[in-house]
């Protein structure tokens, strides 16, 4: 469904063509339809055509009022994404390049694990947030992800897995009954691959919001994490919008240490991200993820391990803590540490107390698709 916008098309109905049926969370695609002068109601219909149904166009729609449909096909499009191409590590991880429409190109992957299947999407091309051991902050940032273009790496994963027979078809049941079930094999999805989500906050609010809906794919909002640098004034209005899951790139036990590998610490101390979490309304038992990328001879030692335990104390019974040991990659003047002080750091944090730690293994990345290695080439 192209718009039209050839010779003759008048102002407004160029203005029209713009309707992009993916782009819309469901509430929003039920005021643009009654804008239109269609029943709301036909907004839901349409958002589950489109994310359940996976309907290619408008004309496809079969059980909507000819008039409607007419109308769509006219003045509405509905993209789609496609894998550019798909490298496969050893480890089961995929990494998907995903072409845009202006040519730019994105990164996810699929990280299979035991009953999971997880989905690290990007939220940005590029990044403007300038950590020195990120290899996407080395593109700085080229501009924000659509909505659509966010929550479209999901049926590109989907088709990827599907193409593949790879992964077992799980049916959440809330979404029974409205317009055929929901089928998807992705049971996790995390917003940690290019970009900052709260740099990008009203795209990745609207796709966040498009992947939970009940009526759509229904992931679970626990089932959702997304990652932040920090951007500590956004947190709560974005938990607020979303209910999903957070985690929060600390990855230094002080001020020093953090504003020299991530210049939004001069904005955003520590302490301010330690404020905000001790206030967060947070569902019962859910837990904030600090994240703690390990790089050699910088963060790693015993007493960083000490000094963050005090540190985090106040908020404990709130967080719990993924080490992330360091993701090599061209040029990055950082190394990995040793699997040994990996354990000596886990053990020095038990010794202070901290004991809800999980030491994230690298995966994908002997095809540069772990934490902090993606940049289309
Ligand atoms: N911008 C968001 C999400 C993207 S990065 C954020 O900063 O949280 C996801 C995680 O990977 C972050 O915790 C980041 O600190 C970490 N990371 C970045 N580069 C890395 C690397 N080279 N090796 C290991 N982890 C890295």
């Amino acid at each position: 469904m192209e718009p039209r916008t050839g010779a003759g098309a008048g102002g407004d109905e160029v203005q029209a063509a713009a309707l992009n049926l993916k782009d819309l969370d469901r509430e929003a695609l039920r005021a643009a339809l009654a804008a239109r002068g269609h029943p709301p109601y036909r907004g839901d219909q349409v958002f589950r055509w489109v994310w359940r149904r996976g309907a290619a166009s408008a004309a496809a729609m079969t059980d909507l009022p000819a008039p409607l449909r007419e109308d769509l096909t006219a003045h509405a499009r509905l993209p789609r994404l496609e894998a550019t191409s798909s490298h496969v590590s050893r480890d089961g991880t995929t990494k998907l390049l995903v072409g845009l429409d202006d040519r730019r190109e994105v990164e996810c992957v699929v990280i299979p694990d035991d009953d999971r299947r997880t989905l690290c999407v990007s939220t940005q091309v590029g990044c403007a947030m300038g950590c020195k051991f990120c290899r996407t902050a080395t593109m700085g940032l080229l501009r924000d992800l659509r909505p659509w273009e966010i929550a479209e790496q999901v049926l590109v994963a989907e088709r990827a897995l599907s193409d593949r027979g790879e992964g077992r078809t799980i049916r959440p049941g809330r979404g029974r009954g409205q317009g055929g079930e929901v089928a998807r094999r992705l049971t996790n999805l995390v917003f940690m691959g290019m970009g900052e989500p709260l740099h990008n906050f009203e795209g990745t609010v609207a796709a966040c919001r498009i992947l939970t809906d009940p009526q759509g794919l229904a992931f679970p909002p626990r089932r959702i994490t997304v990652s932040t640098v920090g951007l500590v004034d956004r947190i709560a209005p974005f938990l607020e919008r979303t209910g999903v899951n957070l985690a929060i790139s600390l990855n230094a036990p002080d001020d020093a240490v953090r504003a020299g590998i991530m210049p939004v610490n001069r904005r955003w101390s520590i302490d301010a991200i330690l404020e905000v979490l001790a206030d967060l309304p947070l569902p019962r038992r859910r837990r904030v993820t600090f994240e703690y990328v390990l790089l050699a001879g910088v963060n790693d030692e015993p007493a960083h391990a000490r000094t963050l335990a005090r540190r985090i104390r106040p908020v404990l019974d709130r967080v719990k803590l993924n080490l992330i040991p360091f993701n090599p990659h061209d040029g990055a003047p950082f190394e990995r540490p040793s699997a040994a002080r990996v354990d000596a750091f886990q053990r020095a944090l038990a010794e202070y107390g901290v004991h809800e730690v999980h030491v994230r293994r690298p995966r994908g990345d002997a095809i540069l698709a772990a934490c902090g290695q993606l940049r289309p080439s």
